[in-house]
């Protein structure tokens, strides 16, 4: 989709003003990007027709070229048709109880993993995961290797095959045992049909959720619409969750739910791993989908998976020139939790387009990883004593050449002069310039 828009708003460079022939022709554009992202065909030209007015209103005496101006009206207009402001999620209850439902494969259970992981690291919560997925014993299991990553209980009855008596005995357990929020997960099928939604709607009536989540994945396109618009039928829920926006991303759902069902997209999905969990904003997602990245996601998720109490350790010895390659070491393995390589970069703008063909994944840091592995810890802690005859040996010792490791020390060098410098604030006050 973004590739598309850009094409369109490119069209729009070089002209003066925005008039009624170019704003024609980039909106035919525009909405066949949209169209392409699988977005509702009415809901694409109400979209254009808005954006049309808008633009043609605009007084062309701005400061904005105008194709920014025109970035910035499909901006907005994208923004609030995704739903305004983001909401989070109902946790007043004791404990709150909260309902996954979707269609099987959508990313119910890994989605119950995130968000229990994910209110767990508030402090505050303790949740407890119940498995009702009854069909599949490998479903029950699944949803315990979730909770052991984690390290949340899971409650399970595997012989038990009444998915409301688990949910509600799950309920029990959690008032029982100190736990103040309850998931369930919930089995689903391939396809919308009756007895799939008679049980979710039992369960839902029987234990009267705070919040019933619709799961879906953002690639399925025009039938996530048919999908959602069946399940809130049934169920009215509170929410959607878009997963697997990590991939090609498909932001076309996002628009299409929501003008559909109009239940706000409370979070994404962006990979597989437990930490792959981010608010919806709708203004982010506008930008994502426009091609202008999503560094407020990246930095905020930078900061929830920095551990404060490393960061003062590493501030500690940063100032006192103490910073060595184990800490280097240790900073690799915290990039690595915050996700995908893929993901963080496809959050800097431009950064995607850069690295089109290029193959990052998670062994980007294999070569660094086993270079600092060869070292001794005399070397790791101060690095200035390896000379050339330890720099040949570090290199035979890891697979790798000299000049790698030359490349690394100076990489190392220039990073330990730059976060010295971040040193006194400088830092802290570059993030909050990123987040405003
Ligand atoms: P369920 O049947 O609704 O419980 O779906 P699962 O949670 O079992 O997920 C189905 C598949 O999708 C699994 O292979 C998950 O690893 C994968 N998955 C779930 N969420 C995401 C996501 O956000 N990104 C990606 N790439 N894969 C996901
Ligand atoms: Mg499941």
């Amino acid at each position: 989709l973004s590739e598309k828009l850009d094409k369109a708003l490119h069209v729009l460079k070089g002209h003066g003003s925005i008039t009624e022939v170019n704003v024609a022709e980039t909106l035919k554009e525009v909405r066949r990007a949209l169209l392409d992202a699988d977005v509702n065909f009415k809901i694409a030209k109400e979209f254009t027709n808005t954006v049309k007015e808008k633009a043609l209103g605009q007084n062309v005496l701005t400061t904005l070229q105008p194709s920014q101006l025109m970035v910035k009206i499909v901006k907005d207009e994208l923004t609030e048709l995704m739903g305004g402001d983001a909401e989070g999620i109902d946790l007043s209850g004791d404990p709150s109880v909260i309902l996954m439902s979707g269609l099987q494969g959508s990313g119910k259970t890994t989605f119950s993993g995130k968000l229990a992981n994910y209110l767990k690291n508030k402090k505050t919560k303790k949740p407890l995961l119940v498995a009702c997925d009854v069909y599949r014993p490998a479903a029950i299991d699944q949803l315990h290797v979730v909770g052991d990553q984690i390290n949340v209980e899971v409650f399970s009855d595997k012989g038990n095959n009444d998915p409301v008596a688990i949910a509600k005995a799950g309920i029990a357990h959690a008032k029982a045992n100190g736990f103040n929020v309850v998931i369930i997960d919930t089995a689903g099928r391939l396809a919308v049909d009756e007895a799939m939604m008679t049980e979710i709607s039992n369960i839902h009536e029987a234990i009267e959720p705070q919040e019933t989540l619709f799961v879906v994945d953002s690639m399925t396109g025009q039938d996530a619409v048919n999908t959602a618009k069946a399940f809130n039928d049934i169920l009215n829920f509170d929410g959607v969750i878009l997963t697997k926006l990590d991939g090609d991303t498909r932001g076309g759902a996002a628009i299409s739910i929501k003008s559909v069902v109009d239940k706000p997209i409370k979070f994404i999905g962006t990979g597989e791993k437990m930490e792959a969990i981010d608010v919806f904003y709708p203004s982010r997602m506008a930008d994502r989908i426009l091609g202008m990245g999503d560094v407020v996601s990246l930095v905020e998720r930078a900061q929830d998976q920095y551990d404060e109490e490393e960061a003062r350790k590493l501030q500690k010895k940063i100032a006192k020139n103490q910073f060595g390659f184990d800490d280097f070491l240790k900073q690799i393995q915290q990039i690595k939790k915050m996700g995908n390589m893929k993901d963080l970069i496809g959050m800097i703008p431009g950064a995607s387009k850069m690295m089109k063909g290029i193959d990052i994944d998670d062994d980007a840091f294999k070569g660094i990883e086993a270079i600092i592995h060869s070292m001794t810890p005399e070397e790791r802690t101060n690095p200035s004593v390896i000379n050339a005859s330890r720099k040949k040996r570090i290199a035979k010792g890891s697979g790798t050449s000299v000049q790698e490791i030359n490349q690394l020390l100076k990489q190392f060098t220039q990073m330990s002069k730059m976060m010295k410098m971040m040193q006194g604030g400088g830092g802290k006050r570059m993030m909050q310039m990123m987040k405003n």
